[in-house]
């Protein structure tokens, strides 16, 4: 993936080739989209992945787009919130050169310096501000700032922000701000509370995770990929065909859904077989050694049908769909990654689907973070309208589960 795919202003990408920045780095090509689509970002992140362009970049594009951007009396409209001075500076700078071809301004602000100079400064008007929250809200306090013109929010190490105690002032902040705004929020790692944090800020926030910083050492990594339900077949597709994998094992719910992927797959030229309950033993074990023995790359099997398959060497599971019942899904994954070997789970997600993965990640006791795959990016017009009949649906599996309760939760 290139920056110029990124939808970014001329004057943008002349800095990054300057700066001699050949391509976008993970979080990059991640969080840009999502953020000129105007959504909510959930990213974990550490310093050294890219993440201060990850923000940067896109939200000065959105300036550019504003016509207002050349009114006389600039009143700020991005303003990001960091835990340190030192970072505060360093995310500051970050913006100028990154803005330099432009005239979108920028002030850091922080505290242990002259409060009046910064307050003249805020007075003669800027665009963005990055901030330390005590020295923001003394500003807000004496009148010297208002935060009512702030379009983008964001939050940057928000983890060390709340390890530094910094929640009063987080609150206080966020009651001077205008309920309508984008929020980012990025972490080097999630505890309760910034879950807690996140699900007072954010709303429907595209999650995305690129380093493994909090997660529990596993050997199966989980990938969930958004995607339009329609597009799913030709992702695995893609994803096989592109990585050369030879034996792929995908979950669905239904035997007819099997059926159905099992011959668009075929008809990608990609050999394929379905595994469930309408085949007879003779089948299912002729099918399963096929399988074994590399002569067809994706088998497509039911949860039932698949209790118990033991494929030693079985380095790819996808979850066509999230499975009803959550516990299903952590059996599924459990088919890769045996006996010290790494595996692969990948998830396709829709956003029917959005209440069993939450059931998952609770299961989990772990986020699944959502990625796109680059050129099967979910309609996001379709992804903001989700089908009433499945979110029922999802609904109503939730409340059966409940109601069963006796479930162990892992
Ligand atoms: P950060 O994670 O934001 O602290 O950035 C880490 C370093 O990576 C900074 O020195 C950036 O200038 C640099 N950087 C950011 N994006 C890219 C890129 N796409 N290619 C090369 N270097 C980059």
């Amino acid at each position: 993936m290139s920056f110029s795919s990124l939808a970014l202003s001329d004057k943008l990408l002349s800095v990054l080739t300057e700066k001699g920045y050949q391509q976008p780095t993970a979080i990059q090509a991640e969080a840009i989209p999502a953020i000129l689509a105007g959504q909510d970002l959930m990213a974990s992140a550490q310093t050294g992945t890219g993440k201060t362009a990850a923000f940067t970049l896109p939200l000065l594009q959105l300036l550019l787009d504003k016509p207002v951007n050349n009114a006389p009396t600039k009143r700020a409209s991005v303003l990001v919130l960091t835990p340190t001075r030192e970072l505060a500076v360093q995310v500051n700078s970050n913006v100028s050169q990154y803005a330099v071809n432009t005239d979108i301004s920028s002030l850091v602000i922080y505290g242990g310096v002259s409060i009046d100079a910064q307050a003249t400064k805020l007075a003669a008007g800027v665009d963005v501000i990055v901030a330390t929250p005590g020295r923001l809200l003394d500003h807000v306090r004496r009148g010297s700032l208002n935060l009512s013109s702030i379009e983008h929010l964001v939050f940057d190490e928000a983890d060390r922000m709340l390890d530094m105690g910094f929640m009063d002032e987080i609150s206080a902040i966020l009651k001077q701000l205008p309920a309508k705004r984008q929020t980012l929020l990025f972490s080097a790692t999630f505890s309760s509370a910034i879950y807690d944090l996140s699900k007072k800020l954010l709303q429907k926030p595209v999650r995305i995770e690129v380093d493994k910083a909090n997660s529990a050492a596993h050997n199966v990594e989980q990938i969930v990929y958004a995607v339009d339900s329609d597009r799913k077949t030709a992702l695995i597709s893609h994803l096989i065909s592109k990585n050369d994998w030879h034996q792929v094992l995908i979950f669905s719910r239904k035997k007819q859904t099997a059926d159905q992927i099992c011959q668009k797959m075929t008809a990608a030229g990609i050999e394929t077989k379905a595994f469930h309950g309408d085949l007879g033993q003779g089948a299912r074990e002729q099918v399963l050694n096929d399988f074994k023995q590399g002569k067809i790359k994706a088998l497509v099997a039911t949860d039932v049908a698949a209790r118990g398959l033991d494929i030693v060497e079985l380095k790819v599971v996808v979850n066509y769909e999230i499975p009803f019942v959550a516990e299903d899904y952590v059996h599924r994954i459990g088919r890769t990654g045996r006996a010290g070997n790494t595996g692969k789970a990948i998830t396709l997600y829709s956003e029917d689907d959005a209440l069993l993965l939450e059931e998952v990640e609770t299961v989990l006791d772990k986020r699944l973070p959502q990625q796109w795959l680059p050129g099967f990016e979910p309609d996001l017009t379709k992804m903001e309208q989700p089908s009433r009949k499945n979110s029922k649906a999802a609904q109503r599996q939730r409340a059966k589960k409940r109601a069963l309760g006796g479930k162990k939760r892992r």
